[in-house]
């Protein structure tokens, strides 16, 4: 059968992804066999190239696509239409092009997030969470946490100054939580007494395989839940640290998970093989 309708993934680089194993066995088991999904490198020079990329869904006939780093946010003004969640956190992850021809854009990452903790048993409501980084995944998960009334929140971050227009901005819109900002250092991690700890920082990536955004001289409690949003390795040096201190560990291969099943849902109107979509990505990694 012919391919007519492709989805993909814009960002630079794709190469590492595993998106595209992920979602081509979702549609593969979906019985959506003239769909594709394609990795989508775009150089980051000369400038305009991401706009053109955009532009190019509707003019080649895309169906959507994932957005990675670095153009959650560089996508943006090149779209017609915001979802709420996604003009709330400012960044996009999910671009469909709808009916009408016209560019949408979604941000999946936070219910990817959220769903991954409800799977582990793990409801945010009245907690409260330690955000580490002020990048774009942390904005989309500091704006779900507390639209999912989450107590409080606490944003540390290396540059102060973004963790705090993040919780600036917030805490205007929800008025009924603590919302907190700071520095990323010890004196601030002792204090923590978080139920949730989540590393949205890039330390512990392949490109930075031995750093952690955790200082070594502070333990975490056995009852606290510590997520890293790396996957890929599964144990970061931050997720060792708290194993050391017996508390319970996550890491982000779920939410790639469940972030990409909302895509899957928002392209194609149907429901995302969850399973087939987990055993997929567990298989990529171990490979
Ligand atoms: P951004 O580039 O937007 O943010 C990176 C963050 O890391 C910033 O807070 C930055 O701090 C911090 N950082 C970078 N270097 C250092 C350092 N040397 N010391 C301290 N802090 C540092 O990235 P994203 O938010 O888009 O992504 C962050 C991570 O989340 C990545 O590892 C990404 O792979 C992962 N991710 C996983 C997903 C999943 O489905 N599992 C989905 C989305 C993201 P500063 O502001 O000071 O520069």
């Amino acid at each position: 059968m012919s391919v007519e309708n492709i989805v993909g993934l814009l960002g630079w680089p794709t190469s590492h992804s595993i998106s595209p194993i992920m979602q081509n066995q979702a549609l593969k088991t979906a019985g959506l066999t003239n769909w594709l999904y394609v990795p989508m490198p775009v150089r980051p020079e000369p400038k305009e190239r991401i706009k053109e990329a955009v532009w190019g869904l509707r003019a080649l006939g895309f169906k959507g696509a994932n957005v990675t780093v670095p153009y959650k946010e560089a996508v943006v003004p090149y779209l017609d239409r915001l979802s709420d969640e996604a003009a709330q956190i400012g960044a996009v992850n999910t671009i469909v092009v709808d009916e009408h021809d016209h560019l949408v854009g979604h941000n999946t990452d936070g219910i990817g997030f959220i769903n991954d903790l409800a799977d582990h048993g793990f409801l945010v409501a009245n907690k409260s969470i330690l955000i580490l980084g002020a990048g774009g995944s942390a904005r989309a998960l500091a704006y779900t946490v507390l639209a999912q009334k989450c107590k409080h929140l606490l944003i540390l971050n290396r540059t102060e100054n973004k963790a705090s227009d993040i919780a600036h901005s917030l805490k205007q819109k929800f008025p009924e939580s603590v919302v907190e900002a700071g520095p990323l250092a010890k004196e601030y991690l002792q204090k923590n007494k978080a139920d949730l700890v989540i590393n949205t920082t890039s330390l512990g990536l392949p490109s930075k395989p031995e750093e952690s955004p955790w200082d070594s001289g502070v333990a975490f409690a056995q009852s606290q839940v510590v997520y890293d949003l790396i996957y890929n390795p599964a144990i970061t040096p931050f997720l060792k640290q708290a194993e050391r201190s017996k508390a319970t560990t996550l890491n982000g291969l779920g939410m790639l998970v469940h972030q990409g099943a909302k895509s899957f849902e928002i392209w194609t109107g149907l429901k995302a093989p969850l399973s087939v979509m987990k055993s997929a990505v567990f298989q990529a990694v171990k490979d």
